[in-house]
């Protein structure tokens, strides 16, 4: 097993307002995670698919496929999640994909992708560009505009050598940082992370709004 990805789905995602956790929310009849679990494991690239949930929660049966893996327990952050999924990997795992499982609607493509610039580059993210232009705020007051055409949205997968992971996370641990994403943590190696575009509907699906809107999205696709 050479690449393998880790769907990141122990978050409460209370924001979405649902008695289910997110990732078992339905979407078009399925649920997100199996949206999430499809499309990666439709990438030839990607060997297997690991979910990591609440404890507690097994992965919700629409999700089955011949590359998934059994789901693993998350933690209390983010990055608590994504090491317990990177620990429960086997040890022939060279590349590991971290993906949300909010962002149920990723195009196998984009992942195909992100896989190829990271297996060239040793750490990939797809990202858009920003539309609206960013603001640093402080104490409800602007404390700086970056130039909009240096800023970009991070999506997942991102993609990542094992052993760099593992490495990031560790000194994240060992430093008492917690990072919004993966790459927040291998940035601080000072490792280059390499940019693919991605696509403006590989959203993370956080509220009501985003479910609808999602729907309307994979209808436009049929
Ligand atoms: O809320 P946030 O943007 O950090 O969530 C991104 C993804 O990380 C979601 O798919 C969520 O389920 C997952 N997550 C997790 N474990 C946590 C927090 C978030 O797997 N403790």
């Amino acid at each position: 097993m050479r690449v393998a990805a880790i769907v990141v789905a122990a978050g409460r995602g209370e924001r979405l307002g649902h008695a289910l956790p997110k990732a078992f929310v339905p979407l078009r009849g399925r649920s997100l995670l199996a949206h999430a679990v499809a499309a990666l494991a439709a990438s030839d690239r990607v060997d297997a698919v690991l979910p990591v949930l609440p404890p507690g929660m097994v992965a919700p049966r629409d999700s089955a496929h011949a590359k998934l893996l059994p789901a693993v327990p998350g933690g209390e952050r983010r990055q608590d999640s994504v090491a317990a999924g990177l620990a429960a990997l086997p040890d022939s795992v060279e590349w590991v994909a971290v993906h949300d499982a909010a962002r149920a609607l990723v195009r196998t493509d984009a992942v195909t992708r992100v896989i190829d610039a990271a297996i060239r580059c040793g750490a990939a993210l797809l990202a858009v560009p920003a539309r609206d232009t960013i603001k640093r705020v402080r104490a409800g007051a602007v404390a700086e505009t970056p130039p909009r055409d240096e800023c970009y949205a991070a999506q997942t997968p991102q993609v990542f050598r094992a052993a760099l992971l593992r490495e990031a996370l560790e000194k994240a641990s060992a430093e008492g940082r917690t990072g919004t994403d993966c790459a927040e943590l291998v940035e601080a190696l000072g490792v280059r992370v390499e940019v693919v575009p991605g696509d403006l509907d590989n959203l993370k699906i956080t509220d009501p709004d985003d479910l609808a809107w999602a729907e309307r999205a994979l209808e436009a696709r049929r």
